[in-house]
């Protein structure tokens, strides 16, 4: 049962068969996904849909798969958190977060890409897969590889986070570390799966990949009730995931499950590795690559691939683009733990970071139905943050020094 039809250049609209490919031939254009919208239909009901376990995979319909998942059967379906003590502090009365810091099998949103980009490369026959990663996808595929008992390799920056390595190392995947940033890290993997021949899933299984990512906005949706945000923040990277949240809301209104929405999404940045909230400022959808300075490592993308239409998404829902500093980040993080309780990495940081601008710069408003994207654990950067501001006391296990401390 596969509902897909063909990959579809997103520039020329040239159509191909399901096979690993990522541009067009013609245009040099990325391909995407398409699928038979009316026969799904005409086989997917919301009453079927809400039988289904509470995973990703009760949206399989929407994902590129032929037959069932090989591997992270159990990701996704994470927790929609109505966020009364942050939205009483920053001044919202309707405000959510979509809480991917506990997704599983590693703790990030990528296991969502994972899980569908690992399950097509078996389908499609590959029996060595391996990413170029900034951090989670490293963790994501690793994990995933191993579970599915294939032979992964995996090249991250030389500079990342101590746990974001030893959580990919644990796996025991083959792990490189490039004495470079994330972008040569990739142009490196595209090199790698041309002559080897690997499924190396954020680049020769990339729109298959990149579909995994519309399952966080399936469950928003669904998580509300059917209802529609008003606005949605991302945080963004390479500019995939705002974009799939987008096409994800394109089709529940397709399916009619929603009304049409008129969701504002708002992507957020790092200042110190900002292209897209750049370009966006520039009123222009041309992306000037960065060399990346920043504690959000994940985020850490100087030359995004899908930047360009990540401008183009925020730009016509009416939203906005921007950047916070390391120190906004830090405070963020601090702030969101604090409030509800939630320990987000840095990239989550980010987000909460600019939603606090938004709301200060009045662009999203105290009714207004809100959900913010925590995407990353706080666990894997804790080098963000330090124990300076924490000082804890030490006492004997004596009763009289405890009450000493009180006073
Ligand atoms: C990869 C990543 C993102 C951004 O993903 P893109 O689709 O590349 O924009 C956001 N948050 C975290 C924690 C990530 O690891
Ligand atoms: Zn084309």
């Amino acid at each position: 049962m596969e509902f897909t039809t063909h990959l579809v250049c997103r520039e020329c609209g040239k159509k191909y068969p399901l096979e690993p490919l990522t541009v067009c031939e013609d245009c040099f254009g990325p391909l995407e996904l398409d699928y038979d919208y009316e026969r799904i239909r005409h086989s997917l009901t919301k009453k079927i849909l809400k039988s289904r376990p509470q995973t990703m995979w009760r949206y399989k319909e929407f994902l590129p798969l032929k037959g069932e998942p090989r591997v992270g059967k159990d990701v996704g379906f994470t927790p929609l958190i109505h966020a009364s003590r942050l939205g009483e502090t920053l001044g919202l009365k309707n405000l959510y977060l979509k809480n991917d810091a506990v997704n599983f099998p590693t703790l990030s949103f990528k296991d969502r890409v994972v899980s569908v980009s690992i399950s097509k490369a078996i389908e499609f026959g590959f029996t060595v897969v391996g990413c170029a990663s900034t951090g989670n996808l490293a963790n994501a595929v690793a994990a995933q590889a191993a579970a599915s008992g294939l032979e992964s390799y995996i090249f991250i920056p030389e500079d990342l986070e101590a746990a974001k390595i030893m959580a990919s190392a644990v796996y025991r995947p083959h792990l490189i570390k490039v004495k470079n940033n994330y972008d040569a890290v990739n142009r490196l993997c595209s090199e790698i799966a041309d002559e080897k021949g690997w499924a190396i899933v954020n680049v020769n299984l990339r729109p298959y990949y990149a579909e995994g990512s519309k399952t966080m906005g399936y469950e928003i949706l669904e998580q509300l009730g059917f209802r529609v945000p008003d606005n949605v923040i991302i945080p963004m990277a390479g500019g995939s995931l705002l974009n799939k949240i987008k096409k994800s809301f394109d089709e529940f209104e397709t399916m009619e499950w929603i009304d049409t929405h008129k969701t504002r999404f708002f992507g957020a940045q790092a200042t110190g590795c900002a292209p897209i909230s750049t370009a966006f400022k520039k009123n222009s959808s041309e992306i000037q690559p960065v060399k990346p300075q920043t504690i959000a490592k994940s985020l850490a993308i100087g030359n995004p691939a899908d930047g360009h239409y990540a401008v183009q998404t925020i730009r016509n829902s009416g939203g906005r683009a921007d950047d916070v500093s390391d120190r906004e980040i830090v405070d963020a993080i601090k702030l969101l733990a604090v409030t509800e309780g939630i320990f987000t990495e840095t990239a989550g940081g980010v987000t909460i970071g600019v939603l606090k601008k938004m709301v200060e710069e009045k662009e999203i408003r105290p009714d207004e139905l809100t959900v913010a994207c925590i995407t990353g654990q706080g666990l894997k950067t804790i080098e963000a943050l330090s124990e300076r501001d924490y000082p804890i006391p030490v006492i004997e296990a004596d009763y009289d020094q405890f009450e000493a401390l009180l006073h």
